[in-house]
């Protein structure tokens, strides 16, 4: 078996994520980019030469931060190898283009690249240097975006050098769309999206999704990419533990830096009193959940299995929450419940409480 071959099998099956790191050379994102994009042949499709693939994505891998316990390579090796794995579903065979695919597995790598490991709420609060330069909107995203472009420009790393003026044009929106969509603020729009699609879906003979225009592809593209980042509570329960980890770190990390500065700690980001477990469930059950059972719906019966494997890994932090303390030992802000607020785009209202989501959250 090739190395990146075993890479792309431990990223979803090893019992240590760490394990990656040493198996890939400390390049999980370059193994893994290669190997999704060199197994569905785009190399040779879209004339990508391979040393200036290769050059490109370990740039890309550099510019990751590799002190951030969760917004790092790894993280966007795995939803690259997330979004691979969804292209492959059965509903969707043949129904996009390979420069779709392309764009697809380039979001998917791009998606988080020099995440400093702080939310946007974080970055706004503070009014740091990048939310003043996207004027408070999808400021890590646009970040993103533009840091990936930028380097694109770097000598012998401009993957896409060989495609038409056309070619690229519509990859690069149709990449801004899909990692502008990983906002969480964006999620309840999304969602809303995808379940009025799924309610009119038109589906061929064969069992294959009809999408002919560009709004439907690139709305299953963006839920596409969208799931694969949101995947950590679908994947086998030691698998999904480790991610669990290391993203309680770095929100911890954040809360740390918040109470030194005497503002408000975020929701789930106080290492003294946040309840792993409980946002664990909260998530599943506001977001997640939710998320991929739409998801699910639009693919049926393909996304099953990964359906009953996020419904047993609920299940396992359900059981697992701590006894509540009696209701006399409860402070202000420690009331049970879940505690993490969602931010909704304008209009939509702001909803907040046990039954939300989050800007906060992840990933
Ligand atoms: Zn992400």
């Amino acid at each position: 078996m090739n190395l990146d071959v075993l890479v792309l099998y431990y990223i979803n099956h090893s019992n240590q994520l760490s394990f990656l790191g040493y198996l890939s050379n400390g390049r999980p994102l370059t193994c893994v980019a290669w190997t999704t994009f060199t197994s569905r042949d785009l190399l040779n499709t879209l004339k990508i030469p391979s040393k200036t693939f290769i050059t490109f994505m370990m740039t890309l891998e550099d510019h990751y931060v590799k002190d951030n316990p969760f917004h790092n390579s790894l993280h966007a090796a795995d939803v690259t190898q997330g979004t691979h794995v969804l292209l492959n579903t059965p509903a969707l065979e043949s129904v996009f283009t390979p420069l779709e695919i392309t764009a697809a597995l380039f979001a998917a790598c791009i998606h988080d690249v020099d995440h400093p490991g702080l939310t946007n709420q974080f970055l706004i609060n503070s009014s740091s240097e990048l939310a003043l330069m996207y004027n408070d909107e999808s400021v890590l995203e646009n970040h993103h975006l533009a840091v990936a472009f930028k380097l694109l420009q770097n000598d012998g790393c401009d993957i896409f050098c060989n495609m038409t003026k056309k070619q690229r044009q519509t990859l690069r929106k149709m990449v801004i769309d899909m990692v502008l969509s990983t906002d969480m603020s964006k999620h309840m729009s999304l969602l809303a999206d995808l379940k009025t699609m799924v309610e009119t879906k038109k589906v061929a003979g064969s069992g294959v999704l009809l999408l002919d225009n560009y709004t439907d592809r690139i709305q299953v593209l963006e839920n596409l990419v969208h799931c694969a980042d949101l995947s950590n509570p679908t994947k086998p329960l030691s698998l999904y533990k480790q991610w669990v980890e290391r993203l309680m770190e770095e929100f911890f990390q954040q809360g740390d830096k918040e109470r030194e500065a005497k503002m408000d700690i975020s929701p789930m980001c106080d290492r003294h009193s946040a309840t792993i477990e409980k946002s664990q469930v909260g998530f599943i059950d506001y977001i997640v959940h939710p998320l991929w059972e739409t998801w699910a719906d639009l693919v049926h019966p393909d996304a099953q299995d990964i359906l009953d494997t996020l419904e047993e890994n609920r299940d396992y932090y359900q059981a697992a929450i701590p006894p509540s303390p009696p209701a006399d030992d409860i402070g202000d802000g420690q009331r049970p419940g879940i505690r993490f607020q969602v931010t909704l785009e304008e209009g939509e209202g702001e909803g907040e409480g046990e039954a939300s989501a989050s800007s906060e959250a992840p990933m």
